[in-house]
């Protein structure tokens, strides 16, 4: 077993704090990664304080895992000690079902094995990235293109591959209007990768302060959702909205924007359920869906689209020790657009 340093709540409502727990032993097929950085994502959040339910404590949360190969397992082909790697939000699903066949693990019929907050089939409790080192199977673990910053490439790991699958699997591209609803970490890699697409992007915010970040990150408009004209100038105006918004909101409002048979995506998961208005759907033929971040084979495809785009998250780096400042910071929307944490603070 390996002692391993980290940051854990250990109950719902308490904050992180340091925690001293135990990575398993390499096996032929893991790799050892020392983490350099840790991206904090707002599920990090909701999972801490079990807002969804169904959270396992003591939790050291985190999967924007980035690091360094230290050991390789005997069997392992894809790394050697030395090489950058990543781990996102799961580190293993049934690998047999339908969905694990065709790379959609993040569809696992038997459920994905969580990074953090899940329970491997030994009966052990995975904990996250918020922490010196991680074992996991190299199956599990993505290759970081050198070109990229270990920090701006972090959030790629669930904040980019939350919002570039959707986009993907929907077609999201040239000739296509796209709103991107909530400018946070989703949001702004939203922003970004749909820009790389080819689309046109407007963002839809509650805050007036980001107008200019918006516009630099790429967005071709930025309207303010808390002036009730500009909305109705946008009516029937969207192919595709991506909702990526953290906190209970209507979602028929936006739905109005979508033109004849447009899709809204939600990929933001607010704790509390929301009512859908039947006429925002039947009038137009429009559709609501979901998505959930994506597969391994995916999110290498992602990583290697950043690098080629020179696509990074806007990041503030961020000790350890301030985690629970930033975690009320994300809250309040106060981030631009995403805390990474540099793990060489717990050494
Ligand atoms: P974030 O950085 O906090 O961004 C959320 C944004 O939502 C905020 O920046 C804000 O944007 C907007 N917002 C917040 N409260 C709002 C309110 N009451 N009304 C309207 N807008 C509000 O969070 P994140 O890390 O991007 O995560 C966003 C959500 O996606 C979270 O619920 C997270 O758990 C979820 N998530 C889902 C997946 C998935 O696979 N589906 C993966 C990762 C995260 P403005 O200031 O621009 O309004
Ligand atoms: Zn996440
Ligand atoms: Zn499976």
């Amino acid at each position: 077993m390996l002692p391993t340093k980290g940051y854990a709540a250990l109950t719902a409502k308490a904050p992180l704090t340091p925690f001293s727990f135990e990575r398993r032993a390499v096996g032929p097929h893991d790799v050892l990664i020392t983490i350099t950085h840790c991206g904090v994502c707002h599920s990090d959040i909701h999972q801490a304080r079990d807002e969804w339910g169904g959270s396992i404590f003591p939790m050291v949360p985190g999967h924007e895992i980035i690091g360094t190969v230290a050991q390789a397992g005997a069997e392992v082909t894809k790394f050697k000690a030395g090489d950058r790697a990543g781990v996102g939000c799961f580190v293993d699903s049934c690998r047999t079902c339908a969905a694990c066949r065709e790379g959609l693990e993040q569809y696992c019929e038997k459920g994905m094995l969580l990074t953090y907050s899940g329970r491997a089939a030994d009966g052990s409790i995975t904990q996250g990235g918020y922490s010196t080192q991680i074992v996991a199977d190299e199956q599990y673990v993505l290759r970081i293109p050198e070109s990229l910053s270990p920090a701006g490439a972090a959030p790629l790991l669930c904040a980019g591959i939350t919002t570039y699958s959707p986009l993907r699997h929907w077609g999201v591209g040239k000739y296509h209007k796209l709103a991107v609803v909530g400018l946070g970490g989703l949001g702004h890699m939203a922003v970004k990768i749909a820009r790389a697409l080819g689309t046109e992007v407007t963002v839809l915010s509650t805050s007036e302060s980001k107008r200019a970040d918006a516009m630099r990150l790429g967005a071709h408009k930025f309207v303010v959702t808390s002036q009730p004209m500009a909305l109705v100038r946008l009516q029937r105006h969207f192919d595709f909205i991506l909702d990526t918004v953290s906190a209970p909101h209507d979602y028929n409002i936006y739905l109005n924007l979508l033109k004849t048979d447009g899709t809204m995506i939600l990929v933001g998961v607010p704790d509390k359920p929301a009512p859908l208005e039947p006429f925002s759907l039947i009038m137009h033929r429009r559709r609501i869906a979901g998505s959930v971040i994506g597969g391994i084979r995916e999110t290498q495809e992602m990583l290697d689209f950043c690098a080629e785009h020179n696509i990074e998250s806007d990041v503030e780096v961020i000790p350890i020790h301030q985690v629970n400042e930033a975690y009320e910071r994300v809250l309040k929307g106060d981030v631009r657009f995403r805390f990474v944490i540099d793990l060489a603070s717990l050494k």
